[in-house]
């Protein structure tokens, strides 16, 4: 149940492989979308009312999913970066190893 999963996003709790799963959900259940606006509106909002600010939470909570979202698409670059630094460093290996054979 995903929905469940809502108030630890809300806290940043969730990471890699459940937020991933987490957010992919949201992109296409509009039910567990609607709850966590819900959520992230009383739990956002009634702090936001005590302080007398003004806000535009609807776009805050889109911002905080695009923030989540990139901070995944981060961490698999730096993984495939990592990955072709070594498949290079292995051409190279075996380059240098066959021309001392030649
Ligand atoms: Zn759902």
């Amino acid at each position: 149940m995903i929905q469940r999963l809502i108030p630890a996003f809300l806290r940043d709790e969730l990471k890699g492989r459940e937020l991933m799963h987490f957010l992919r959900h949201m992109d296409t259940c509009e039910e567990c979308k609607e709850e966590l606006t819900i959520q992230y509106l009383s739990s956002e909002g009634i702090s936001r009312l005590e302080e007398g600010k003004t806000f535009d939470l609807d776009r805050e909570l889109m911002e905080y999913m695009v923030r989540a979202e990139n901070g995944i698409k981060r961490r698999r670059n730096l993984i495939l970066g990592f990955f072709a630094f070594e498949v290079t460093a292995i051409l190279i290996i075996l380059i240098v190893y066959i021309y001392a054979l030649a």
